[in-house]
This record gives structure tokens, sequence and C-alpha cells, in this order.
């Protein structure tokens, strides 16, 4: 499983970007968005998702 980015909420603000472990998240077009084959949603590593535990906007949800 994976979380998803709603490009449409996201300001492009980075933060997600510099806190997954996996580096799963990245600029795609105009907005971010998360690599399913790279997201293990934080398991064994954090206790939440880190990319939804600081998105701003409430943009990023299970996919
Ligand atoms: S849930 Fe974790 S591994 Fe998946 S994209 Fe977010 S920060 Fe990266
Ligand atoms: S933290 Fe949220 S608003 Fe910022 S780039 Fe990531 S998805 Fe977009």
């Amino acid at each position: 499983m994976a979380y998803k980015i709603d490009a449409s909420e996201c300001t492009v603000c980075g933060g997600c970007e510099a806190e997954c472990p996996n580096s799963a998240i990245r600029m795609k077009g105009d907005a971010y968005a998360i690599n399913p084959d790279k997201c293990t949603e934080c398991g064994g590593k954090f206790d939440e998702p880190q990319c939804v535990a600081v998105c701003p906007t409430d943009s990023i949800s299970k996919a």
C-alpha cells in the first residue's frame, strides 16, 4: 500500500519530499507525487506517515 498526493490541494511547499525516508516523493508536472513502488507507508521507520504529518494542506491520503 502507499499514500498519494491530491495535486489539486498541493501547494508545492516541498515539506513532504524532505521528510520521506524512502525518497518516494518527487515533483511531477506542477505538483509533487508519490511513487507507489517506493512508498512503504513509513512502515518500520515511523509510527505515522511522515508526509501526512508535515503536509500543511492535508493533501496526502491513502491511495
Ligand atoms: S508514507 Fe512515508 S514512505 Fe510513503 S511517501 Fe509518505 S513519507 Fe514516504
Ligand atoms: S507537504 Fe503537502 S503541500 Fe507540501 S509539497 Fe507535500 S503534498 Fe504538497
